[in-house]
């Protein structure tokens, strides 16, 4: 193992961005969620990401209290029925989750390499 010192903050930020947490060129990802076998630009192998049930679990925390303040507002605020609020706060939650969940993968695998995790 080596000693060479890897920083958390630009390894999550290029997860973010889908980019390889290691040299922030390679591509993370080959489609939506799957994650490439290793980074086309330095080599590094991703086989050792074990995101799991990490990234859904955070999307979903995070969107259900984007959802419940947005029901507060609405409602407070609004004079939606119930129908359009509940459509308008389920489009809200749909995109942002779809938006959200690869980000979140990134930046989870771009952690794990960071801090060594499971054989990186
Ligand atoms: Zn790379």
């Amino acid at each position: 193992m080596s000693n060479d010192l890897r920083q958390r903050k630009p390894a999550m930020r290029n997860g973010l961005r889908h980019r390889c947490p290691k040299c922030g060129d390679g591509r993370l990802f080959t489609s939506y969620l799957k994650v490439a076998p290793a980074c086309e630009a330095c080599g590094q192998s991703f086989a050792a990401q074990k995101a799991d049930d990490g990234p859904a679990y955070f999307t979903i925390l995070l969107m259900c209290h984007i959802a419940g303040f947005m029901l507060h507002f609405m409602i407070v605020y609004t004079a939606l029925g119930p129908m359009a609020t509940a459509l308008s706060i389920s489009v809200v939650v749909l995109v942002g989750s779809l938006l959200l969940l690869p980000r979140i993968k990134g930046l989870m695998i771009g952690w794990q390499w960071a801090d060594r995790l499971h054989g990186f």
